[in-house]
């Protein structure tokens, strides 16, 4: 015989492909009931896919609302009213749809310790879980195709062997002769009562498409893994009460697939539910057993158990299995229970329990570390390495993460508010778990052997009659004989019929193969059309890509001209608006620059009028004076020549002309009094000679003492020329100076001879209060030239003002109203007179005069300069020009144009 190996299918070329269709980890949550009504509910199912968590209400006031309501999404959520067989429906029947199309499956439950992780897997009686009803599905399917017991054989690398007919004959009967000592029941017979009734009748799953060409074989395999090791639970050691073996643990191999399998695990080939069910209540009080003796939590321990699928197809005559090792498929659904997924302090453990413990959440602590891992590799495209060798349970399912088969987990979660901060963790971990994708298991390669050929051949046979059962004794049996020619021909007939009918098919197979075939070659034709006119058009579609990205190109670049373009025009318009803003500023300042020159301009052009005009009067005064003085000497020449005509007359007295009277000396005099007038009306000596030349002249001594009482001092060179006008002693003021300034003169002619012309200030007449005539002061004198003294009339409604500059008078008398003794004792008069200006300003003006003594023997003030003293704000608009300002310290702006302007106003003549 030939021993044929199945193994666990495995593609791994198809792995290479970069558009592996991939689905996500299936997600399902299950709540279960609470325990008690009162409990506090902590878990909300808010659709048929999401779960609220509320905080519950001791910890929200503990952490100061820190928790708040959060939701989780689910593939599905079954709430406290699911059914065993609901969820099943939803989450078992399309593993074992897979398991039979030979895909693999691994359906595991998580949650913390009494969340309904084994309730939802195992069930109790009357409500069976996962297990048992994927199980019954999986036997309702195959039921009616299975082989007979020990066709495939488990090797000892994973794989399965097909056993020649001989041999499995042989070991079946050395089997029955073990049962019927053991006598394990066989059927459905509910020999133990926590196992009754896990499935009803009612609830029977089926696959409907089973390749019924193929023959199947279930066999079955229980492992726990505790404490990191694993523990084969089928395994037939004899149990020892007295001194227990501790159980020995098993270790994980890859096998030639790079599959992992438990090395040396006990696989039981099981040909009903009941069986199968039976196998695992077996192991599950092993481990029950075990769990009480070595004092473990089988809380903490993952159980795995494991269905494998064997099926290999029929041979081409329908009656036994394809003795072909590569058609041999092996497909395995694993369903594992795994342990409390709670922190180790929750469980009050101590010692080495603690310890083991730790290595159970480590185990679960792995299986999230791999799940982030693929979740990282997916969603970055990142390589990083998956630790599933970090636990057994991991590297035990390292496969399916791989793409091996479909992964489904249930969470359950037990919505009591003690449980909601491991509950918390439980969905975290689920939600991570979701979005990690598993590569979908590909189909199984079809069969080369025509389908349907179980019921064909049979039917075949039926078809056939049955020839009768005869026993020939006598050649000559005519009785016996011609039955039995009758069968034989009746069956010669058939066969002919069916032979024709036979090839009447076979022809129009043949003709339809034909047919098929030209319709093959026409589509081929067509396909090879299709493909020139594709690779034509993909052909148009390169160039056009290459000029697409020519164009790209180009565009690129004239984007980056247009960038670099966009730059500098930027650039410039910066500089243009900097230039701008700097003309803009030179502008402004030339403008100001313009405005100040033109008002400088001003300043000084007024300044030059002053000045000028100043300057004319002066002129105009000392040409006057100047006159007056040629005048005065003519006068005196003229005189000495009457003198000398006279004593030249008096020598000859026949041409002595006759003397002039004293009136018309007078009236002469009188009539040169006017030179001092501004006007210009020059004396002519020459008539004025002529016309007085004929009054009578005193004696030549006489007039000389009289021109030497009259002559100045400096023109005492010409004291010893006799005869001084008679009419010289009615100079009203005796010549008081020895100055020669003609000046002086000029002024002393002026008041004697009262002219008219002679320019009258109004002053003020203290003794008579009338308006009075005085000596008009021709020249300026300094105001500052000290040894003055002054009356300073400041009257009492005065206000005190805080310019900068205060006259500041020495000397002076201080009178609030002036009086005649006061004035009797000084030369200079002033008052100081306030109003106010236009701005609001009080304004200062300081009124000056000269004191005269009237002849009546009062005092008499001639005003001659008004110094304004004025305060100015800058905001002012205006600005005076011609005031003298003194402004406030704070606000003073330009001293020397202030101090130029007191000067200036200081030279104001009234
Ligand atoms: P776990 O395996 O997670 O520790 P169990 O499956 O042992 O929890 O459940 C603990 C208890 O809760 C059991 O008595 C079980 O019968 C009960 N239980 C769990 N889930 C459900 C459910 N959905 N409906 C009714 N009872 C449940
Ligand atoms: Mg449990």
């Amino acid at each position: 015989f030939t021993d044929r190996k199945g193994k666990t299918p495995r593609r791994p070329g198809q792995r290479k492909q970069c558009n592996i269709e991939k689905d996500p980890v299936g997600v399902y949550c299950r709540i279960r009931p609470l325990g008690t009504e009162d409990e506090e509910c902590c878990i909300e199912m808010i659709s048929s896919s999401t779960i609220q968590l509320h905080a519950p209400d001791g910890l929200k006031a503990n952490r100061n609302g820190e928790y708040k309501e959060t939701q989780y999404s689910f593939k599905k959520v079954f709430g406290v009213n699911t059914t065993q067989i609901e969820l099943f429906e939803d989450v078992g029947k399309l593993l074992i749809e897979d398991l039979i199309q030979c895909k693999n499956g691994l359906l595991f439950t998580y949650g913390v310790t009494g969340s309904g992780k084994t309730y939802t897997m195992t069930g109790s009686p009357g409500e069976g879980g996962l297990l048992p009803r994927s199980l019954d599905m999986l036997f309702n399917s195959i039921g009616p195709f299975q082989t007979k017991r020990f066709v495939f054989k488990p090797d000892d690398k994973n794989g399965m062997e097909i056993q020649s007919q001989v041999d499995a004959l042989l070991e079946r009967q050395k089997r029955d002769s073990q049962q019927s000592v053991s006598k394990i029941p066989s059927s459905r017979q509910k020999a133990d009562p926590e196992i009754a009734d896990m499935i009803s009748s009612d609830d029977a799953c089926k696959v409907e498409n089973v390749d019924e060409d193929s023959c199947y074989s279930v066999f079955v395999s229980y492992i726990e893994i505790y404490n990191n090791y694993i523990y084969d639970l089928l395994e037939d050691a004899p149990f020892d009460p007295i001194r227990p073996k501790p159980p020995q643990s098993k270790i994980l191999r890859e096998d030639q697939n790079h599959n992992m399998y438990v090395a040396g695990c006990t696989e039981i080939e099981v040909k009903s539910t009941e069986e199968a069910f039976e196998v695992f209540w077996k192991g599950q009080k092993k481990r029950r057993i075990a769990n009480t003796q070595l004092n473990r939590e089988s809380s903490r321990s993952h159980s795995v158990f494991t269905l494998k699928l064997v099926q290999a197809p029929l041979d081409a005559d329908g009656d036994h299995i394809l003795q072909d090792k590569n058609q041999v498929n092996v497909s395995q659904l694993c369903l594992v229970d795994l342990a409390g997924s709670e922190r180790t302090n929750r469980t009050r453990a101590e010692g080495s329990r603690l310890r083991e413990a730790g290595n159970i959440n480590q185990s679960l602590m792995t299986l999230r570390t791999c799940m982030e891992v693929l979740r990282e590799n997916q969603m970055c495209g990142t390589n990083k390495m998956v630790p599933y060798r970090d636990s057994k349970v991991t590297h035990l399912f390292k496969n399916y993460f791989d793409g091996e088969g479909k992964v489904r987990m249930v969470v359950c979660v037990n919505p009591k508010a003690d449980d909601y901060e491991e509950t918390i963790q439980v969905m975290r971990f689920a939600e991570m778990t979701q979005e990690v994708e598993v590569p979908r298991p590909v189909d199984r390669p079809i069969c080369g052997v025509a389908a349907g050929r179980r019921h064909r051949n049979q039917a075949f046979r039926d078809e056939l009659s049955p020839i009768p059962p005869c026993e020939l004794v006598d050649p000559a049996d005519d009785q016996m004989l011609p039955r039995l020619i009758e069968v034989l021909q009746r069956r010669h007939h058939t066969r002919q019929m069916i032979i024709e009918e036979f090839n009447k098919t076979a022809n129009t197979v043949n003709s339809m193969l034909q047919q098929f075939d030209s319709q093959l070659s026409s589509k081929g034709n067509f396909l090879h059309d299709q493909q020139s006119k594709l690779s034509e058009k993909d052909k148009v579609i390169v160039s056009q890509k290459t000029e697409i990205e020519r164009l790209e190109k180009k565009s690129k670049t004239l984007e980056y001209k247009i960038d670099i373009l966009q730059k500098t025009t930027d650039m410039y318009e910066q500089d243009k608006r900097t230039l701008q803003h700097e003309l803009e500023t030179r502008d402004h300042r030339l403008h100001r620059e313009l405005s100040d020159r033109r008002r400088i301009e001003q300043h000084m052009q007024g300044m030059v009028t002053d000045t000028r005009l100043k300057w004319e009067k002066e002129c105009e005064r000392r040409v006057n004076a100047k006159q007056l003085e040629m005048q005065n000497k003519l006068w005196v020449k003229d005189e000495k020549l009457k003198q000398l005509k006279a004593i030249v007359t008096e020598s000859s007295p026949a041409q002595r002309p006759e003397r002039p009277t004293r009136e018309r000396d007078g009236n002469i005099a009188q009539k040169r009094s006017a030179s001092p007038s501004p006007l210009p009306t020059p004396y002519p000596p020459a008539s004025t000679s002529s016309s007085t030349s004929s009054s009578a002249y005193p004696s030549v001594a006489s007039c000389i003492s009289k021109w030497e009482q009259r002559v100045p001092v400096d023109s005492r060179s010409q004291a010893r020329q006799p005869g001084t006008p008679q009419y010289r002693t009615q100079t009203p003021a005796p010549c008081q100076s020895t100055s020669s300034m003609g000046r002086r003169k000029g002024q002393r002619w002026a008041p004697d001879t009262e002219a008219p012309t002679t320019p009258l200030v109004y002053g003020l007449n203290l003794e008579a209060g009338t308006r009075v005539s005085v000596f008009h002061p021709i020249h300026r004198r300094s105001h500052s030239a000290g040894g003055e003294k002054w009356v300073d009339h400041k009257p009492s409604s005065n206000l005190d003002v805080d310019t900068v500059m205060q006259p500041i008078i020495p000397n002076a008398i201080k009178v609030s109203t002036p009086n005649e003794k006061a004035l009797s004792k000084c030369h200079k008069y002033v008052l100081r007179h306030q109003e106010l200006a236009s701005d609001g300003e009080i304004e200062t003006k300081l009124i000056k005069g000269n004191v005269f003594k009237t002849r009546g023997g009062g005092q008499a003030v001639q005003f001659t300069d008004i110094e304004t003293l004025r305060q100015e704000c800058p905001t002012a608009p205006s600005r005076k020009r011609r005031s003298g300002s003194a402004e406030r310290p704070a606000h003073v702006k330009n001293k020397v144009i202030v101090k130029t302007m007191l000067i200036l106003s200081c030279h104001i003549n009234v």
